[in-house]
């Protein structure tokens, strides 16, 4: 069985936003010269998610909206978390809805997805580095 792992990095300039990461997991699959099997791609940190959903502006910023509704960033002071003096309690939250990670089959040398799917990293608490791990395995 072959084995891949590459960390693919990002340095979001704002606090929030949602990036098309496919393109940079299909070279990831390319490199790994892996036809048959499963690609896992995870974020490294717990105030940011990978997920697979549609290409479409409008409904990340329904996306955006609904997460906000569901976990304010402000005021910071309602989250415990925030005590430590951090203020990314609402980023905690948002990435446990969103998701840490997404597992896609490998078929015939491309990732297997349905018509419409495609593989997003959701930043929650950025303008810092912050990375997520694709890890593909197979033959
Ligand atoms: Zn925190």
């Amino acid at each position: 069985m072959k084995s891949y792992r590459k960390e693919l990095w990002f340095n979001v300039p704002a606090r929030r936003a949602f990036i098309n990461i496919t393109h940079q997991v299909e070279e990831c699959l390319k490199e790994s010269k892996i036809r048959e099997g499963l690609c896992l791609v995870n974020a490294m940190h717990i105030t940011a998610s990978v997920f697979i959903n549609d290409d479409e502006s409008g409904l990340h910023h329904d996306y955006e909206v609904w997460l906000e509704k569901l976990a304010p960033h402000e005021p910071v002071t309602q989250y415990r978390h925030n005590a430590t003096g951090e203020d990314n309690g609402d980023a905690h939250l948002k990435r446990q809805i969103m998701g840490r990670e997404v597992v896609v089959a490998v078929t015939d040398g491309k990732l297997d997805f349905g018509t419409w799917e495609r593989i997003f990293y959701g930043e929650f608490d950025g303008r810092r580095r912050k990375r997520a791990l694709v890890k593909i395995i197979g033959e």
